[in-house]
């Protein structure tokens, strides 16, 4: 039945009436955002073109094998699509992570486990491209370079580039578009983490985007930044080889450090305090290594190069601001606006939800506020998240406040959002991460949520009817 599910072929929404206003689209990132992006726009009666810079639509579940892991990280900060390591799983449940109305489910030929290589994902979405006849609005190997707004006020011109036909060279070119939606990401500009005295250390440092196989740490001292699900995973994975793992954390509620249990290799510490000339890296709680290798599981840093002033938004701190309600800048809204920035989230139904809003403000269906209320509204979220303390670094980290901001986006769109089961899966998926992070992807299958499991394919079942 499951796979029936997958290829039903189930038609568009048909409640949907006619829009108001019909806009030719520029849409940037053909990754899983711009792919519903694209949809969630057509569907409304928009006309789409989605601009992708590599030669595939997936984003960041392209793998690429060829990762330099002897790079110094300068080389790595651009054009990286990918920072999948090779081994890299789901850190949710299929079921749960899949788009709301295509259901994320095991085929016969692919990788039938509940917590599924990187593979079977860009499997999925490659076959929700064609499911909606998507890549006919793809323009492959075409980067958006500029993106400004006409003396008019209304329409935008994008410029991009692109290879000349029957050559390597590159050429540009630009089209005005009544609409830009950005979805190129937050994955491919690495943070690293700022180490007292690493200029003068000899070690090698590298950003998680560069890991994709241990074997070049055969035999090292690894100092691991970040206990996130990629520094969880690739520690692990490194300490099958390495002689040791050091994961240095500024979550680390002992004042010591901590051998971890289950591992002969592997130690938990407090935050780098230095690191020296001698190649010591020495922690906060007084503990210090000699270490080959420092690896930053630090995260990302939001980048839009193409955007001029004119887009009106600027990124501070990691903060993409002004933004209301993390997807129009109050002062050029609707005419552009950002698909998938939130963070620690289930971002497929987010990005599907967030997509849906667009395309129905643009078309006139959705209303959105006048422009000061819009600024009044950011300047009180700001404010009330200064009042709890949170650094601007964190704006865009939902985790809690992931379902109320899509029951919100849900009821903009006179629409369901998440169903009760997705929340409860998203959730034990967080809490058993943490709890068993070596094997919770094998073990979850072990009854405890049988009863979600089902709930979910009762649904995909209404679904697919
Ligand atoms: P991307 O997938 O990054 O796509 C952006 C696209 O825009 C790319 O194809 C890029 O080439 C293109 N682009 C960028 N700039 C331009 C330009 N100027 N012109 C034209 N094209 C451009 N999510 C989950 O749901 N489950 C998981 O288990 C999970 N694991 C993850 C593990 C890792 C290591 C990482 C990094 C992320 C993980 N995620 C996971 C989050 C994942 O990133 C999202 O699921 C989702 O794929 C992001 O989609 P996106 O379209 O926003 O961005």
């Amino acid at each position: 039945f499951l796979r029936a599910a997958a290829s039903s072929r189930r038609p568009d929404r048909s409640d949907t009436p006619m829009p108001s206003r019909s806009l030719r689209v520029a849409v940037i990132g053909a990754g899983a955002a711009g792919l519903v992006a694209a949809r969630e726009l057509r569907r409304e009666g928009h006309a789409p073109v989605v601009f992708e810079r590599t030669d595939g639509v997936g984003g960041t579940w392209v793998y690429e094998a060829d990762a330099d892991a002897s790079a110094s990280p300068e080389p790595l900060v651009t054009q990286r699509r990918s920072n999948l390591d090779a081994s890299l799983r789901t850190n949710l449940p299929r079921e749960c992570m899949g788009f709301l109305d295509f259901p994320f489910v095991a085929g016969p030929d692919g990788d039938t486990r509940r917590f599924p290589g990187h593979a079977e994902v860009l499997r999925y979405l490659q076959s929700f491209a064609r499911r909606f006849d998507l890549d006919g609005l793809v323009r492959l190997e075409t980067e958006v370079v500029r993106v400004s707004r006409e003396t008019s006020g209304t329409s935008w011109r994008v410029r991009y580039s692109r290879k000349a036909s029957g050559s390597e060279k590159r050429e540009t070119d630009e089209e005005v578009f009544d609409a830009v939606v950005i979805c190129n990401g937050h994955y491919s500009q690495p943070h690293f983490a700022d180490v007292a005295g690493v200029d003068a250390w000899p070690g090698k440092q590298l950003h998680s985007t560069s890991y994709r196989v241990p074997e070049p740490f055969h035999g090292q001292v690894v100092v691991v930044i970040g206990c996130g699900p990629s520094g969880t995973d690739i520690s692990r994975d490194i300490a099958g080889v390495a002689k040791e793992v050091h994961l240095a954390s500024r979550w680390s509620l002992s004042a010591t450090s901590e051998k971890l249990p289950g591992h002969a290799n592997m130690w938990f510490h407090s935050e780098i305090d230095r690191a020296q000339e001698d190649g010591s890296v020495v922690f906060h709680d007084g503990s210090r290594v000699k270490a080959d290798v420092i690896m930053h599981c630090t995260g990302y840093k939001y980048n839009f190069p193409f955007l001029t002033n004119d887009a009106t938004v600027s990124v501070d701190d990691n903060c993409v601001d002004p933004l209301y309600k993390h997807v129009f800048p109050p002062q050029v809204a609707p005419r552009l606006s950002f698909i998938g920035l939130p963070l620690k989230v289930v971002p497929f139904p987010l990005f599907e939800l967030q997509s849906h809003w667009v395309a129905g403000v643009l078309s006139g269906r959705f209303k959105l506020p006048s422009k000061d209320e819009m600024v009044r509204d950011v300047t009180a979220f700001h404010s009330r998240l200064a009042a709890r303390g949170w650094p601007r670094r964190y704006t865009h980290r939902l985790r809690d406040r992931e379902f109320e901001n899509e029951d919100w986006l849900a009821e903009q769109c006179r629409r369901g959002g998440p169903e009760g089961w997705r929340r409860e899966m998203f959730d034990a998926a967080m809490q058993v991460m943490v709890e068993r992070p070596e094997n919770y992807r094998d073990e979850w299958d072990g009854g405890d949520y049988d009863h979600l499991l089902a709930q979910a394919n009762r649904d995909f079942a209404a679904h697919c009817q």
